[in-house]
């Protein structure tokens, strides 16, 4: 790694770093902090407020990660911080019904058509997970299809083939995942209905659901084509099959109602996570009322959580949802086309082959000629030059992804002076990618 590459050290960071990685495996609870992509010191972060963080060196970033994208009001949003100051003092975990969980269902199930019902849960995983569990429990089938490069979180029988940490680590299949949990998953090549209907005809009354990303954010932003969500709906509603619609990234971000908001195709089951926790770790699946019938106490599929429902991320996930208003989406899709506009102002100036996609307010640079449309597009860019414009921004105050395979993320905190931040290190961060070698 050359010198550019890491343009300064972060001794504070560091130190935090080596003590972590003596009591937790690699230093972090979660594979792609670890900077193993990007090389370098993982900044440990002591503070957030709107669009910055404060690492522990005393360092500012204007944040493009935004927690992966649950902090799409910036941090420590006052209102936020109020209502979970309030809930705080009222207690913090009941083991019983309590209004808060009722209160953030009631205002899920009032912006997303689709869903009837909501199961709230505590991360992004379980909602997968239970969704899967539920639609084979109500189809009384067993098998699956997702697609390559779509991560749904580490559910063991859908980290076959998943983007994000797994595609960073190159581990197309982890270990301790069984060859019985993978057999039952079918992975295809995303934005290919061929390969669907091909599937469906292989495995007559056999497959319980398509699960899809609802537009992937976990391999670098790929859209899914024109028709392609519709014609999935329509597979799984000729072939007796659910069709679930993983929103954990894209439920209350890509517009009030999510990417069903965008799109309009209606999904059996949906997943949530992230925006709706505000910030804490608060999940939930959900959609037809007929098929969450089925669950317990309900129906027979059991499914459960001790702090399912938890009232801290309720009082959070709801003040956030409350002002996530038009105006507040309009603002986060002009800032993102702001900071796009700059990104391939900079990059073009130095003639570095890139493509910049978009989902909505969601965007990420693939460093080749596009367009990607599927995990094999994605894996042929020039990660190497990626690793370049990550340090050479870093070293400038901005905070991207420490991986190539990921969205980037702004909020309605993102104003003129975290924009002109961005704006002023960008050259050279262009400069670094097109100057990087393999
Ligand atoms: C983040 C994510 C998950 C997993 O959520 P966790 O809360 O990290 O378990 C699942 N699906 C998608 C699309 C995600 O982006």
């Amino acid at each position: 790694m050359s010198e550019l590459a890491y343009p300064y050290e972060a001794p504070a960071s560091q130190a935090l770093f080596d003590r972590a990685a003596a009591v937790t495996p690699g230093g972090v609870n979660s594979p792609v902090r670890a900077f193993r992509a990007v090389g370098g010191t993982p900044r440990f972060m002591v503070s957030g407020s709107g669009p910055y963080l404060t690492d522990a060196d005393g360092r500012e970033y204007v944040d493009l990660v935004c927690s992966w994208g649950p902090m799409i009001l910036g941090h420590a949003h006052p209102e936020v911080v109020a209502a979970v100051q309030e809930a705080v003092a009222r207690g913090t975990s009941f083991g019983t019904p309590a209004e808060g969980e009722v209160a953030l269902a009631e205002a899920m199930v009032e912006r997303v058509a689709p869903l009837e019902e909501v199961r709230l849960v505590s991360s992004g995983t379980e909602a997968t997970m239970s969704a899967i569990r539920l639609a084979r429990g109500f189809t009384q089938r067993t098998k699956v299809i997702k697609f390559a490069g779509c991560y749904h979180g580490h559910v063991d029988s859908l980290l076959a083939a998943a983007g994000s940490g797994v595609a960073t680590f190159a581990l197309p299949d982890t270990p301790g995942v069984t060859g019985a949990q993978a057999s039952d998953t079918i992975v295809l090549p995303y934005n290919d209905l061929d390969a669907v209907h091909a599937a469906f005809a292989a495995h007559p009354g056999e497959i319980a659901c398509v699960i899809t990303e609802a537009s992937p954010g976990n391999m670098g932003v790929v859209p899914p084509l024109p028709g392609f969500n519709q014609g999935l709906k329509d597979a799984c509603a000729a072939n007796g099959a659910l069709f679930v619609s993983d929103e954990v990234m894209t439920g209350f971000r890509t517009s009030r109602a999510g990417w069903y908001g965008v799109e309009g195709v209606v999904p059996d089951l949906m997943t949530f996570g992230k925006v709706m926790g505000g910030g804490f770790p608060a999940a939930a699946f959900g959609g037809r009322a007929d098929v969450m019938a089925h669950l317990a106490p309900a129906g027979p599929v059991y499914q459960a959580g001790t702090l399912s429902g938890n009232p801290v991320a309720t009082a959070a996930g709801l003040a956030q949802l409350r002002l996530l208003d038009d105006a507040a989406y309009a603002k986060v899709n002009a800032v993102s086309e702001q900071i796009q506009g700059l990104v391939t102002d900079a990059l073009s100036k130095e003639g570095v082959a890139h493509t910049l996609q978009t989902a909505s307010n969601m965007f990420s640079v693939f460093f080749t000629d596009g367009p990607v449309r599927d995990y094999e597009d994605a894996k042929a860019q020039e990660s190497f030059r990626y690793t370049a414009f990550f340090h050479a921004l870093l070293a400038n105050g901005v905070y991207l992804p420490p991986s190539s395979f990921e969205s980037w993320f702004v909020s309605t905190a993102h104003d003129e002076r975290a924009v002109q931040r961005i704006a002023d290190a960008l050259p050279a961060a262009a400069r670094a990618a097109a100057e990087a070698t393999a």
